[in-house]
């Protein structure tokens, strides 16, 4: 028997691992100390533990142990390197780029910066989802003090070019940071290989906890690369004060650590899923369109459009499968995600879009089920067309349809 619902939104957040659980417990009734307390045993123990965290964090990255600074996650980590760096040029003209395609938590912090006197040029993408480095070559300007590119994306998957990207912003002196939330675990993540001065990570994007994550500075602060947000104690190399997190950036590291050891196997469980359920789907669906390129892409996100289906209708119908129409943001509204438009795909094709992401614990069966579910769902769903957006009556007619409607 399936356990249902199934959950395939792991792009959204991830399961704990539960060996990670068991590596936190401890540290909330056991070695409960404050890192910070220099002058008895529980802050010792504490303090060791987030040594050993930023170590195991640090390799999976391929970065020292003082090179990474402990956020509440990617949104601050995004935060702290993008309004960290520009605070500090605050008294000059300075100017920014980011990509059209970035998670929110770039693309306000953008917005913020802008706010407060900045420039900003948001590059789009090319229809396959790729930034174009050229395109980001020719928007460099004497004042950008900032390139901010994520590695990969969190709604379509696409790996980004940050290496090329890189040899671009080192030529002009300008500092790269990229969001790897998505990446960790997925593709390759290696700080020199990719030529990042910051990034950004997430321990629930990569089976950890919420509420944990880091930014890994290139040479670490020294007083120069960052202006801090957060003050008050200056843990943190004074980037970001207040208590640490243990238990949570415990789980951090253990996650960092599993996610070193098995990511190889990972990739090639979570690879043969995705091929299981893009080749199901293909075989069961007509008409339907990968968003993103399928070459440049981690295994563990699929992102497609279903021709001449209402998106919303769809989704609900999907009522025992865990996915969704976008990010975990845009999908409460049911706006045609801002990713999948920025692909050039338009507003009715957008909005029957579903991301399907992938993770070491679904199944073959599981897939399975999702393949027969979503082809009866668009082949029900066809069968009421032509049908027009603003056309209740098809809704109300349809036994099916009227039944998922009275079940919101
Ligand atoms: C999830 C995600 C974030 C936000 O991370 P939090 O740790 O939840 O703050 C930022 N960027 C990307 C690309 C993400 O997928």
């Amino acid at each position: 028997m399936l356990k249902k619902p199934i959950y395939v939104d792991n792009n959204a957040t991830t399961r704990t691992d539960p060996r990670v659980v068991d590596a936190m417990l401890p540290y909330f009734t056991e070695h409960f100390g404050n890192a910070a307390s220099r002058t008895h045993d529980f802050g010792w123990q504490a303090a060791d533990a987030v040594d050993t965290a930023r170590t195991q964090v640090a390799a999976l990255v391929g970065a020292r142990a003082t090179e990474i600074v402990f956020t509440s996650g990617a949104t601050e980590a995004n935060n702290l390197a993008i309004q960290g760096i520009t605070k500090k040029h605050s008294g000059e003209p300075h100017h920014a780029i980011t990509v059209v395609t970035e998670h929110r938590a770039v693309l306000d912090p953008c917005e913020m910066v802008e706010q407060q006197g900045g420039r900003v040029t948001y590059l789009a993408v090319q229809p396959d989802g790729l930034v174009d480095v050229d395109e980001l070559d020719r928007a460099i300007r004497p004042d950008t003090i900032l390139i901010t590119v994520m590695t990969v994306n969190n709604e379509i998957g696409v790996i980004q070019p940050i290496a090329d990207i890189s040899k671009v912003a080192r030529a002009h002196g300008v500092s790269l940071h990229t969001d790897a939330a998505q990446a960790l675990g997925k593709t390759p993540v290696e700080v020199d290989q990719l030529g990042v001065d910051f990034l950004s990570m997430s321990a629930h994007k990569m089976y950890g906890p919420k509420g944990v994550g880091a930014l890994y500075i290139r040479g670490g602060n020294r007083g120069t690369a960052l202006e801090p947000l957060i003050y008050g104690g200056g843990h943190e190399q004074g980037l970001r004060s207040g208590t640490l997190n243990v238990a949570g950036i415990v789980g951090f590291g253990c996650a960092a650590e599993l996610c070193s050891k098995e990511f190889m196997t990972e990739l090639d469980y979570v690879k043969r899923l995705r091929d299981r359920l893009w080749n199901g789907l293909n075989d069961r669906v007509s008409d339907i369109r990968l968003n993103g390129s399928m070459d440049r892409r981690v295994h563990h996100n699929l992102n497609v459009s279903f021709t001449g289906v209402d998106g919303e209708a769809l989704l609900i119908g999907l009522d025992d499968i865990a996915a969704s129409s976008g990010s975990a943001c845009s999908s409460e509204s049911h706006t045609p995600s801002h990713v999948v438009k920025a692909l050039g795909v338009e507003d009715n094709l957008a909005r029957a879009s579903i991301r399907f992401g992938l993770s070491h614990d679904n199944t073959d069966a599981e897939i399975d089920y999702i393949v027969n579910k979503v082809a009866d769902m668009v082949r029900h769903l066809r069968a009421l067309s032509p049908r027009r957006k603003d056309d209740a009556s098809h809704e109300e007619n349809d036994p099916v349809v009227a039944r998922w409607l009275g079940d919101r």
